[in-house]
């Protein structure tokens, strides 16, 4: 197998030759087709998280490491015992697999459960023409839904759908609030166009991710850094049932929770880093709630596939571009050079 593996924290990509492994017992094998770059690979790839203020959290890797978890390919091939789809079966894989003991796992949130058999963290990923799943039960048949769609829905898209699905079932008319729109905003916002009847608010520094927003279908695009722009979406709109911050920084879990109405709800999802200032009081006297969401479940990741089959969801915005350039790939996400998502091929 071929693969762009990462042999240091901060160092291009290099192109390694191996051998393509076989599937144990319970284990698959996948020939990969398509696989989205996400900004976590970033993370993963400089060696940290910023986890607020100077605070980072570094990453722990075995190297040479394939990064990569958002992966669409083809069964190749079925270990023992293996329950999963036949060989030639077009799937995504679930790439958040748990150790399948610990309660997490038994209670069906294994994306909670630890990193050690996560596919493009602790095993190889996607960023090669094959990768071996430690559980078949991770692979999701995609039917004919378009390439690099069910890629995308492994990360990008089953993250928004988990947030969304935080915000229960508001009245319809009031406004349901998405923070950034960068490649899981603009999944969540056509999902939330899917899920909910809702005006959905989009929210971006970027004018050309303003101007995608609402070319998809946001019913109002904000400029967060527009004076009192909280403040006056509050006064005009009374304030959102819920906000979804994709990004997770300061300033817009500050926006975030900024814009919502009194009993409304924050979702955090975003990982860019970050402290808030919360006064515990506005807990209680805003009747406030904020949640945090991480990925998603397998349950979910399968329900997300069955709607986007049903043709509902607009198909997200995405850039393909060879496997080969996985560094100017990740360059150009690094510049905020990308709008949506970019989707490798082999
Ligand atoms: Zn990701
Ligand atoms: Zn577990």
């Amino acid at each position: 197998m071929r693969c762009q593996a990462m042999t240091a924290f901060g160092q291009p990509l290099e192109d390694l030759e191996r051998e393509t492994p076989q599937p144990g017992p319970g284990e698959a094998l996948v020939k990969i087709t398509r696989a989205g770059l996400c900004h976590s690979d970033l993370h993963i790839h400089e060696g940290f998280f910023n986890v607020g203020g100077d605070a980072k959290q570094p990453v722990a890797v075995q190297f040479p490491c394939v990064l990569g978890h958002e992966i669409e390919g083809e069964v190749a091939a079925l270990g023992d015992g293996a329950k999963g789809p036949a060989p030639g079966t077009r799937v995504a894989v679930f790439p958040w697999i748990g150790c399948g003991q610990c309660t997490a796992c038994k209670r069906g949130d294994q994306h909670l459960c630890g990193p050690n058999r996560v596919l493009g963290v602790a095993r190889w990923g996607g960023l090669a023409d094959h990768v071996l799943v430690p559980d078949a039960d991770a692979l999701i048949p995609i039917g004919d839904l378009a390439p690099g769609v069910g890629a995308l829905a492994m990360c990008s898209g089953l993250t928004a759908f988990s947030a969304l699905k935080k915000i229960g079932k508001p009245r319809a008319e009031e406004p349901i609030v998405l923070v950034g729109m960068g490649g899981v905003g603009l999944a969540g916002l056509a999902l939330a166009k899917a899920l909910f009847p809702n005006p959905i608010v989009a929210v971006d520094i970027d004018p050309a991710k303003r101007e995608a927003a609402l070319k998809r279908g946001a019913a109002e695009a904000i400029d967060p850094a527009a004076a009192d722009a909280a403040k006056t979406f509050v006064k005009q709109s009374g304030g959102a049932v819920a906000a979804v911050d994709f990004v997770g920084a300061g300033d817009t879990y500050a926006f975030a929770s900024g814009s919502i109405r009194r009993g409304g709800t924050v979702v955090v999802v975003g990982l860019f880093g970050g402290l808030a200032n919360i006064p515990l009081i506005t807990l209680p006297l805003r009747a406030m709630t904020i949640a945090g969401s991480f990925v998603g479940s397998l349950d979910e990741a399968r329900e997300l596939v069955d709607l986007l089959k049903t043709g509902k969801v607009a198909t997200p915005l995405m850039e393909e571009r060879p496997l080969a350039a996985a560094n100017s790939a990740f360059d150009d996400l690094r510049a905020g050079k990308v709008v949506g998502r970019v989707v490798l091929t082999p």
